[in-house]
């Protein structure tokens, strides 16, 4: 029913899940809607195949996607350190979603090393790290996780009930159906990048299934405070830089900014794109000051590779066309750095992959 086929997978996916007694899902730092709406959407489908899992992510997620979570149920390793370690260590089935290599769960990656549990990859992104896990199903081609998710989901219940899946019946509940939706409706910038035939075929599904997608439209994308609408104007008049020579734009976001206008946690979301609406400029970034390090968030919309660049001078990595980091230089000094890293890799990163 799509081009996506995880029929092998998917079976070995489900056997092991059955078999397990303690399941822990967990998911990367700074989770973004693909994050918590794949861990969200595959902890509902299990509970609703009389399964029960528990879910452990590195630090919190923005409070937009708090709805997700109702009434809170994911362990946030920054608030409950030695009960998040202990699901680790408990489990028997650790399974992790949205990343690609395990440093991506910062201070969990010892832990989930440490534990004996049967360990599972599902995600999106390119060159996944086969060594650390039992059992991989991985596919970049996919919008998103919760994408990835939702055909393995289809899988399965296509081996339960063919006719179901056949007539398109709703077969997923309404819970998983929406957070699967707002994890692909996130990761693909409102159906805007990574879309395929298939992510609208499941978003048709998921509306049958009983999704409200204009609801969910304003909860993710609207309903945004005062100040973060002031914040986005001074950083479109006063901080937006444009590198017309090599067709980039990038955005800086101090700490001092913050405060002045009262920044949470997913208030810059989408900020990193804002560039690419400017005819001619193919990469973006967004440099956000947070402490002892700035995040770096990267996009193009050509064949540059932002996930080259980021593995190249930003710690980081991510997709072709959207990848992240972290910095440890003073502030000040990352637009010069920024800039200086495309001189120097420019070539590299155009080049075919
Ligand atoms: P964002 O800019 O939305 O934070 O991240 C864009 C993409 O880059 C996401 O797919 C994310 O998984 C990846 N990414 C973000 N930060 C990092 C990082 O620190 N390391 C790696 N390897 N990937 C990252
Ligand atoms: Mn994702």
């Amino acid at each position: 029913m799509s081009q996506y086929i995880f029929i092998k997978e998917a079976k070995q996916f489900f056997a092991r899940v059955k078999s397990s007694s303690r399941i822990l899902l967990i998911s990367h730092s700074n989770p973004d809607g693909d994050a918590i709406g794949s861990v969200i959407g595959l902890r509902n489908y299990l509970k609703d195949n009389g399964i029960d899992s528990e879910i452990a992510v590195p630090n919190s997620y923005p409070e937009y996607l708090s709805f997700l979570d109702e009434p809170r149920k994911i362990k946030v390793f920054c608030d409950k350190p030695n009960e998040t370690i202990d699901l680790a260590d408990k489990a028997d089935l650790i399974i992790a979603l949205d990343f690609n290599q395990l440093s991506r769960v910062d201070e969990l990656e010892k832990h989930v090393l440490d534990s004996k549990a049967f360990k599972v990859l599902i995600d999106h992104h390119p060159m996944p790290d086969v060594n650390s896990f039992d059992l991989v199903i991985s596919n970049p081609e996919v919008s998103s996780t919760a994408e990835l998710i939702f055909w393995i989901l289809m899988t399965i219940e296509e081996g339960k009930n063919d006719k179901a899946v056949q007539n398109r019946k709703p077969i997923i509940n309404e819970e998983v159906a929406r957070s699967l939706y707002v994890g692909m409706m996130t990761d693909t910038n409102n159906f805007s990048n990574s879309v395929n035939s298939a992510t609208f075929l499941m978003a048709s599904i998921l509306v049958e299934s009983g999704v409200d997608k204009d609801m969910l439209q304003h909860l993710v994308f609207g309903g945004f405070s005062e100040s973060r609408m002031r914040l986005l104007g001074h950083m479109l008049l006063n901080k937006m830089v444009i590198v017309g020579s090599y067709g980039a734009g990038y955005i800086t976001l101090s700490e001092e900014e913050q405060m002045k206008y009262d920044f949470s946690e997913g208030d810059s979301e989408g900020f990193v794109n804002l560039p690419l609406s400017i005819k001619g400029i193919n990469i973006s970034a967004l440099f956000t000051e947070k402490g002892d390090h700035i995040r770096v968030s990267l996009r193009s919309t050509n064949e540059f590779s932002v996930n080259r660049l980021s593995r190249l001078h930003f710690n980081g990595g991510g997709h072709e066309r959207a990848a992240g980091g972290k910095l440890y230089i003073p502030f000040e000094e990352v637009s010069a750095y920024f800039e200086q890293s495309l001189a120097v890799s420019f070539d590299e990163c155009m080049k075919k992959n």
